[in-house]
């Protein structure tokens, strides 16, 4: 996943070049080796990438070029869909930044706004928030927009798809024009271009989407399954497949809480993770997750979105996703830059109603997935062969579960017979 560029190519000067040293960046991903350039020559960028390829380096290597560090005032402001994706950009603005000095604060609901407001006050050249909580302190005057340079729209499909258009419209007409503005996506669905077109100047594209994920060497496969089956064919696949790390995505709270339930008190290192869980609860099992103390969560899109872990070694898609963009999503939570080691297997369950969604994702990611069957487990009744589309096809093809070096999940053979 790396480019045939250097970092010294790229125009950027030495003290970012010496971040990217103590970093421990040696190469840039193919989205900085393409977004740098483009953004360093001052264009309003669109860059189509997920979270995993390094899209945050590559919006922060060519920002930290161009702002004033003689001076405290708010000169970039980033928007994230969620408060752990803020968490982490601010995390790898610091990691990039060791050798410039630069402030930055992070603007997230559910943690006190005093501290916030304090670091605003002391001067923050580099905001980075979610829209609720940067309009609050944008209403209340401790937030200055006046003198921005950057605004950056990182997840902007997501932010859409959560409903956060009118905040970001909000903060946008609060922001000068005489800025530059990069807008990161995974997908570019048209209420993103609207955005792109009503607030960007003449925005260049880059795009290293649809390769990621339908080209990337993440193994990626469905499995036939019945509604009332899905719970005992997690359990033998987890069994099977003796996850390093894995995310188990649902589509509703409820389903996350109701697969959590299996697990509970009998595997002591899974939890899940919803939108209503208190912020606290949120950044305990965020924490303990990137720890590797979880192996096994439970999350519903919404959360999962923006998990950077590079120990995920499994997704498993125990509902199937009604979008095909949030596929894309998911997937992209495993094999991810930072990890060499973890190539990443991706599983989606696939019940008798749901061909059409299957059909719809293989033409999204332009790959056909493979069908796995779990073993002592029928996982669905007997159903009509597959009908695929004409351009995409697709074999069945039984593989073998790797076999288990490491005996660590032994509790799961309890599980299984009670599922
Ligand atoms: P991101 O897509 O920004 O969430 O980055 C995913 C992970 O890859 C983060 O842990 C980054 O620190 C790491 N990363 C980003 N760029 C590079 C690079 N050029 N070389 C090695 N790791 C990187």
């Amino acid at each position: 996943m790396q480019s045939e560029k250097r970092f010294e190519d790229l125009g950027l000067c030495a003290r970012s070049l010496d971040g990217l040293r103590k970093a421990g960046f040696t190469r840039p991903s193919p989205i900085q080796a393409a977004l740098i350039p483009v953004a360093l020559a001052g264009n309003d960028c669109i860059g189509q990438a997920q979270t995993g390829t390094g899209k945050t380096a590559a919006f922060v290597l060519p920002i930290l070029e161009r702002i004033d560090f003689d001076s405290n005032q708010t000169q970039v402001l980033v928007l994230t869909p969620t408060r752990e994706l803020s968490q982490q950009v601010e995390e790898e603005a610091k990691r990039l930044s060791v050798s410039h000095e630069v402030r930055t604060v992070c603007l997230v609901g559910g943690k006190p706004l005093k501290p916030q407001i304090a670091a605003l006050h002391r001067g923050a050249q580099i905001v980075i928030g979610t829209p609720g909580r940067v309009i609050d302190l944008m209403m209340r005057k401790d937030l200055i927009l006046d003198h921005l340079r950057f605004v950056v729209l990182d997840e902007a499909d997501r932010m859409l798809d959560i409903g956060f258009r009118p905040d970001i419209e909000r903060i946008l007409k609060h922001c000068p024009s005489e800025r530059q503005t990069l807008l990161l996506s995974a997908t570019l669905p048209p209420p993103v271009e609207r955005l792109a077109q009503k607030y960007m100047r003449n925005p260049q594209r880059v795009d290293l989407s649809v390769k990621n994920v339908g080209q990337s060497s993440i193994e990626q496969f469905y499995i036939s399954v019945d509604h009332d089956r899905k719970l005992r064919v997690l359990v033998q696949l987890l069994i099977e497949q003796r996850p390093q790390q894995a995310i188990v995505f649902t589509r509703t709270k409820r389903m996350a809480e109701k697969v959590y339930a299996q697990f509970e008190g009998r595997l002591s290192h899974s939890a899940f993770i919803h939108g209503d869980l208190a912020q606290s609860s949120r950044d305990r099992v965020m924490k303990q997750f990137r720890e590797g103390k979880i192996r096994l969560l439970i999350a519903t899109d919404v959360m999962g979105r923006g998990i950077d872990v590079s120990g995920i070694s499994h997704i498993i898609n125990f509902d199937i996703p009604e979008d095909c963009d949030d596929y894309v999503h998911r997937v992209g939570r495993t094999g991810r830059l930072s990890s060499t080691d973890c190539k990443g297997t991706a599983f989606t369950f696939v019940c008798l109603d749901e061909g059409q969604q299957l059909t719809n994702i293989e033409i999204r990611i332009n790959k056909p997935l493979e069908e796995y069957r779990v073993r002592k487990v029928e996982a669905s009744r007997p159903r009509p062969p597959r009908q695929h589309v004409k351009d995409v096809q697709s074999e069945i093809t039984v593989i073998r579960p790797t076999a288990a070096e490491e005996d660590d999940w032994p509790v799961f053979d309890d599980v299984i017979s009670e599922a």
